[in-house]
């Protein structure tokens, strides 16, 4: 088995950031990935997840589509991808889709494999990466999944009206939107469903033929095999292989890394 590894990166940090805060607002919104993990970021700690693997022979960074963007993620992040041994391609304008499907072109006629795993997620232990390579060595699509523990309902797409609670400079200033209320339509039983992580893995073959439909839209990459109407099987995730989504998230990803964020020295040690 050789894998070669995509790691879209490409994403823009808008729910870490907060809609309408100052810095979403000024265009200098933080991307996640430059986070700090103990003296590496997030991106970083992510590509080690595979680049030493004995399975893995690429490694594809999939970083943000707009020139200007890039130059800067160059900037922070391409010494440190091609120190590791991976390559750096230009990521998809608006979806993850599009940023797995550019990366896609460079695997390598070699790989008998294609992982795809979220740059957010550096916390993977190494025994699910191991847990669902193993398995695509017997299937054409893995995924790691975990049990719904919470109740479930279906609800309105749109949050419902709620004139009565609405401030009136705050719907101006677009505030309140954090805080939408929908209408329940139904409820789903739980015990059929469950939450998909990544990394998803597939036969090379497989995941390059779902990427050829015309309807490419979906939030993660077994949804293409499972328009194709080919198997997609599910192997135990794990909890610690959380998302980085909300900035809430940090302090819970270092917690379960144990690693601490880039300390501020003490005034007396400034210099
Ligand atoms: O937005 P979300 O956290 O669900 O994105 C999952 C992964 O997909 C992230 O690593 C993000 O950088 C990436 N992504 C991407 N291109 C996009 C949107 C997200 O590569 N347009």
């Amino acid at each position: 088995m050789k894998v070669a590894v995509i790691i879209p990166a490409a994403g823009s940090s808008s729910r870490f950031n907060g809609p309408n805060t100052e810095a979403d607002l000024l265009g200098m919104a933080r991307s996640k990935l430059d986070e700090d993990l103990g003296g590496k970021t997030v991106l970083q700690r992510t590509i080690e997840l595979f680049n030493t693997h004995e399975d893995v022979c690429q490694v594809i960074v999939a970083g943000p589509h707009d020139p200007e963007a890039m130059s800067s993620f160059k900037l922070r992040h391409a010494d440190r991808i091609s120190l590791l041994g991976a390559e750096l391609v230009i990521g998809g304008k608006d979806h993850r889709w599009q940023s797995v499907q550019s990366a896609l072109d460079t695997v390598s006629g070699d790989a008998t494999h294609i992982a795809i795993h979220d740059a957010a997620r550096p916390a993977t232990p190494p025994e699910l990466v191991d847990r669902v390579f193993d398995a695509a060595k017997r299937f054409d699509a893995v995924i790691p999944v975990l049990p719904v523990s919470d109740t479930l309902k279906r609800v309105s797409v749109e949050p419902i009206d709620d004139q009565s609670e609405a401030d009136p400079l705050a719907a101006i200033l677009g505030a309140g939107e954090s805080n939408p209320m929908h209408e329940v339509v139904g409820g789903v039983d739980r015990v059929s469903m469950v939450m998909v992580q990544t990394p998803q893995v597939f036969a090379k073959e497989l995941i390059a033929r779902a990427y050829q439909q015309d309807d490419l839209t979906s939030t993660d990459d077994a949804g293409l095999v499972e328009r194709l109407g080919e198997q997609v099987v599910t192997v135990q995730g794990d909890e610690r292989n959380m998302k980085l989504t909300r900035a809430g998230d940090l302090p819970v990803l270092r917690a379960i890394m144990n690693v601490h964020g880039q300390r501020s020295r003490a005034s007396h040690k400034r210099f």
